[in-house]
């Protein structure tokens, strides 16, 4: 049996709503769960093969999106958050009974800060942008996928019409280098 990539992948893709206008997720506790309301659809969605990102049990890939930062708001349990790694870029707030993450916030300068990242699996609404591409692919494999299965995992998200790639997808990669390239004064800063 192959394994499964995600969920909302393995039996293809569903398309949101461009008019979605987002809505509330929850962490998987049976009772008093932690709740994050969301004032926007998710973009840039995708999968993610980090080692960071939440995955669902089972899954070899997370399905993570951002949010501009101040659409974000924690409206139930706040108290059981705690922030899974405070040295990474991202801090990604669990919930520190069931694991879930519920949001990654970018304190520290970064060419993402102001967007929170997110998993709209969390949410029991339908209508959130669906993954646009798969990144950090090669990365399951330091976690321990055996990379004779890579082609396998790569094609399978190409026939669910993910372009695969081993960081972000070109235009992340680029917001990116424009702002390493504008702080390092390499690049002109009025563009
Ligand atoms: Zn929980
Ligand atoms: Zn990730």
């Amino acid at each position: 049996m192959s394994p499964s990539l995600h969920s909302l992948i393995d039996n293809g893709i569903t398309k949101g709503d461009p008019n979605f206008a987002g809505g509330d997720l929850h962490c998987k506790c049976a009772s008093d769960r932690v709740t994050v309301t969301l004032a926007s659809n998710v973009a840039h969605n995708h999968a993610c093969g980090c080692s960071k990102c939440w995955k669902p049990s089972g899954s070899l890939f997370s399905i993570v999106g951002v949010v501009p930062r101040d659409a974000v708001s924690v409206t139930a349990n706040a108290n059981k958050l705690y922030i899974v790694d405070k040295e990474a870029a991202i801090h990604r707030y669990a919930c520190k009974d069931c694991g879930v993450h519920l949001y990654g916030r970018i304190e520290k300068e970064h060419p993402f800060k102001g967007l929170d990242f997110v998993h709209a699996e969390l949410s029991d609404k339908k209508g959130w942008q669906e993954p646009q591409f798969a990144g950090f692919v090669s990365s399951i494999i330091e976690q321990g996928f055996q990379p004779q299965g890579m082609d396998e995992v790569r094609s399978k998200l190409r026939s669910a019409g993910l372009e695969t790639y081993d960081a972000l997808s070109p235009p992340l990669m680029d917001l990116i280098a424009t702002f390493t390239g504008k702080k390092s004064g390499a690049l002109s800063a009025n563009l």
